[in-house]
């Protein structure tokens, strides 16, 4: 964490080899990384200019911090090329009727508390907004008679190395620790304890050792549960809701953005077949549901954030096998858009990895659909405002009452 009350220079400087335009967004969200003298980092559309905000207190390193920024720049643009964006569904000049940020009055009327960066309390009205949304992905789930389950908050480490997630998301694990059993750390602890601006000022030798992390997604889970056996029926439709978290730094930034945010899945796992047919159906399904609540928004392929060195590698692969589509709602205030939710493929990818099997021995194909429900309820307020008489009329009669 950033020391909030010391003054910030900038530092301003051109990228070694230029960024195409496609790729400023990806690249400068993964500044945010790279030093934690970085306050802000931001990259012009036409890519040739990169600005920092630093920590005042690390302006005699400005040298290696630009070092540093160039190697992520080299790494993720270097060799890249443009991926062919496909558009499944295009919807985002459905007509709105808000222009206008709605955090600043949903804070106001008390409908969101900030705890922390990227850690809100929600209020009543954006839990029913949010409820009513659930609904629907509920109703979407029972259309594939998908068994509920409940999962936890915590992941083991070693669940997570399995399927090669320090790799491939290093940046934005959240670790769990706890006191180690011992009586001097522990009443050390209880006497000595207190935050200071840089938070808890306890020694980290009397933390325990990491074996558990907080969830980044909640699919994962479900295939766990799977691994190192065979999928007799083979093939299963599954449905949760959990809490999910993402360290995403200086990125963290209103309900856009949080660290711990809350993800409603469909899951799929069988043959491939199923698993495209399915991930397909679950789209089209959607559709109506899309149009009812009147959002505005386009379904196009994406590729998932990568940290920097297999950013391009896999972010290739999945964008040349169709692996996901997002939906991404239109935010009429910042002329943007943010994806709301994403259809996967995972090709065999936890069937190999966990060893889940097909009856015929085969590994199983898996797949999700999971929906942000922050972001459902942040995009939707973007467009229709917080006022629930200019609201679709379904939306306003369910969330009345
Ligand atoms: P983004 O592209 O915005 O970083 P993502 O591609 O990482 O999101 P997925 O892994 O597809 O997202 O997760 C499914 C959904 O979960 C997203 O479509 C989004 O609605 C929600 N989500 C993901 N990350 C966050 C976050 N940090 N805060 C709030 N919601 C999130
Ligand atoms: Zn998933
Ligand atoms: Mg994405």
């Amino acid at each position: 964490m950033s020391d909030p009350i010391s003054a910030l220079i900038n530092l301003q400087f051109s990228p070694a080899v230029p960024i195409p335009e496609h790729l400023v967004g990806e690249v400068q969200s993964k500044l945010a990384y790279v030093d934690e003298a970085i306050r802000s980092a931001r990259i012009a559309p036409s890519g040739d200019q990169i600005t920092l905000e630093i920590q005042e207190g690390a302006a005699n390193r400005q040298d290696a911090i630009q070092e540093k920024v160039q190697r992520v720049v080299h790494s993720m643009v270097k060799g890249a090329f443009k991926p062919k964006i496909q558009v499944l569904e295009d919807h985002l000049d459905r007509p709105v009727i808000f222009d206008r940020d709605p955090m600043e009055e949903l804070a106001a009327r008390g409908e969101v508390s900030q705890e922390a960066d990227g850690i809100f309390s929600l209020g009543p009205m954006l839990t029913r907004l949010i409820a009513y949304f659930e609904g629907h992905f509920e109703h979407l789930a029972a259309t594939f008679e998908a068994v509920p389950y409940r999962f936890p908050t915590l992941i083991p480490a070693r669940y997570l190395e399995r399927v090669n997630y320090f790799r491939s998301f290093p940046h934005s694990l959240t670790f769990v620790t706890h006191l180690r059993e011992d009586l001097d750390a522990i009443d050390h602890f209880a006497l000595h304890a207190a935050c200071d601006e840089h938070g808890l000022n306890v020694p980290a030798e009397s933390f325990s050792r990491i074996k558990t992390l907080l969830s980044p997604a909640v699919c994962y889970h479900l295939y766990f549960t799977l691994a190192d056996s065979t999928l007799q029926s083979g093939s299963l439709a599954a449905t949760a809701v959990g809490n999910c978290f993402r360290y995403e730094s200086s990125n963290l930034a209103s309900l856009e953005r949080l660290w711990n945010f809350t993800m409603r899945e469909v899951i799929f796992v069988g043959s491939k077949d199923y698993v495209l047919e399915n991930r397909e159906i679950a789209r089209q399904r959607m559709m109506p549901v899309l149009e009812e609540l009147g959002l505005a928004y386009r379904v196009e392929s994406a590729t998932d954030p990568f940290f920097v060195g297999e950013f391009r590698k896999q972010a290739a692969f999945q964008s040349a096998f169709q692996l996901k589509f997002e939906i991404r709602a239109r935010l009429p205030f910042k002329d943007s858009t943010l994806a709301v939710g994403s259809y996967n493929y995972h090709q065999d990818f936890f069937g190999r990895h966990l060893n889940i099997q097909l009856p015929d021995g085969s590994p199983a194909h898996t797949g999700c659909v999971a929906f942000g429900l922050e972001r459902m309820a942040f995009a939707f307020l973007a467009q229709y405002g917080l006022d629930s008489e200019n609201w679709p009329s379904s939306v306003r009669q369910a969330v009345n009452g």
